[in-house]
């Protein structure tokens, strides 16, 4: 099972290496897991009580929260929630226990807090409310079931932590990230749009929890005072075709004024947002954006920019562990390496910090890679679970 990881490892990114963010999302199937078949239950991950580190209440202080690589406040649905599950512990008089990678509740508790969130989902009535109450449940048993196990940082077993090799740098002023994530990938180890705010930091590469209020007012109050022309999605907009890199941002588009304007004033930052989610969730994701967008500016249509296709870099990840090509690292290199290459967006270094970025993605790849090969697991592909749990 030793494949040749120092291959993969050195591979070298260019524009044309990536398969576009739309294509890798639309050829994505339906994922159920497989497990490798000698991999006993000895070599998972050993089940966890949630007292670990519990700071006596079990409540989620702000800076336990904020830790995990947010400004925000504590969400108060998630807050809630973990009221909640402390005292259904207490009343049956069981304890939280957590296994698996996905921090995922077992046991007893388990089987009587799928019972209670399962009534109090259907009791719900607006679809609203049942998408706030199944994003924070995920955040809160993630949050429950990772403390004193992850490390906050790199997401990854403290063991394992790969913190002290990544190699931060500053992102050009006139961009943003936004990491539009889905709760199921909120703490997975094997998530890479975290690894960009671990290179840019929590304030140039922000995360936005989808269905969490809090993280969406505060994507969409920045995005309202940046103007719609400031703000685009990597993803494809069904409803339009999504624009080149080129066709955006090129020296001979329209854009051309505004790309002016971003490089001679350090207030037009241009916002993009990624979709930090597998394919069937990123579709309901994309539409809750184009919602919000509508609401906020009235216009049906979302700015979207899909990378030009070539031979996926995730192909070349492919035999590592619990990578999928739904890789949203390789979507923020792609989107470097093309700017790059237009003369407007030559200047700025943009190769350089696309490097940086996957630099940070082969260090997360022998990580998780690392760990496999100790734990006793292949690391032949995995692909995620994908059952819902509300
Ligand atoms: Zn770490």
């Amino acid at each position: 099972m030793l494949i040749t990881t120092t291959r993969t490892f050195t591979f070298k990114c260019s524009p044309s290496s990536f398969t576009s963010f739309a294509r890798s999302h639309m050829d994505s199937k339906p994922k159920t897991l497989v497990q490798c078949a000698f991999m006993s239950s000895a070599s998972r991950s050993p089940p966890r009580e949630a007292c670990v580190n519990d700071p006596g209440n079990g409540s989620i202080s702000l800076q336990e929260w904020q830790g995990w690589g947010t400004t925000s406040p504590v969400p108060a649905m998630v807050t809630k929630i973990v009221e909640e599950l402390k005292a259904l512990e207490t009343d049956i008089d069981a304890p939280m226990s957590f296994g698996g990678s996905g921090g995922k509740l077992q046991g007893y508790f388990k089987v009587q807090e799928d019972k209670k969130h399962r009534a109090t989902y259907q009791a719900l009535c607006d679809s609203e409310e049942k998408l706030q109450f199944f994003s924070a449940r995920q955040i809160a048993c993630r949050l429950l079931g990772s403390r004193g196990y992850l490390c906050q940082k790199c997401w990854l077993p403290l063991e394992d932590c790969m913190c002290s090799r990544v190699i931060p740098c500053n992102l050009w002023h006139g961009m943003r990230f936004w990491l539009y994530m889905h709760p199921k990938d909120f703490l997975r180890q094997n998530n890479t749009g975290k690894l960009l705010w671990q290179v840019f930091g929590i304030e140039a590469a922000t995360l936005c929890l989808y269905g969490i209020a809090e993280h969406e007012e505060i994507m969409w109050s920045t995005f309202k005072d940046a103007g719609k022309n400031n703000v685009c999605c990597l993803y494809p907009n069904k409803n339009a075709l999504s624009k080149s890199v080129q066709d955006a941002f090129g020296e001979e588009s329209s854009a051309d004024q505004k790309c002016r304007l971003m490089m001679t004033n350090g207030d037009k930052t241009m916002n993009f947002i990624l979709i930090d989610g597998t394919w069937s969730n990123s579709n309901a994701m994309f539409s809750r954006l184009k919602e919000q967008a509508k609401s906020i500016w009235g216009e049906e249509d979302f700015p979207c920019i899909a990378l030009a296709t070539g031979a996926s870099a995730m192909h070349k990840l492919r035999p590592q562990p619990s990578w999928d090509r739904t890789c949203t690292a390789a979507a923020a290199i792609g989107l470097l390496s093309e700017l790059q290459l237009l003369p407007v967006f030559s200047s700025f270094g943009l190769d350089k910090l696309a490097e940086a970025v996957e630099h940070a993605l082969v260090v997360l790849l022998e990580a998780l890679t690392a760990r496999r090969l100790r734990m006793g697991r292949c690391i032949t592909r995995r692909v995620r679970h994908n059952s819902n749990i509300c």
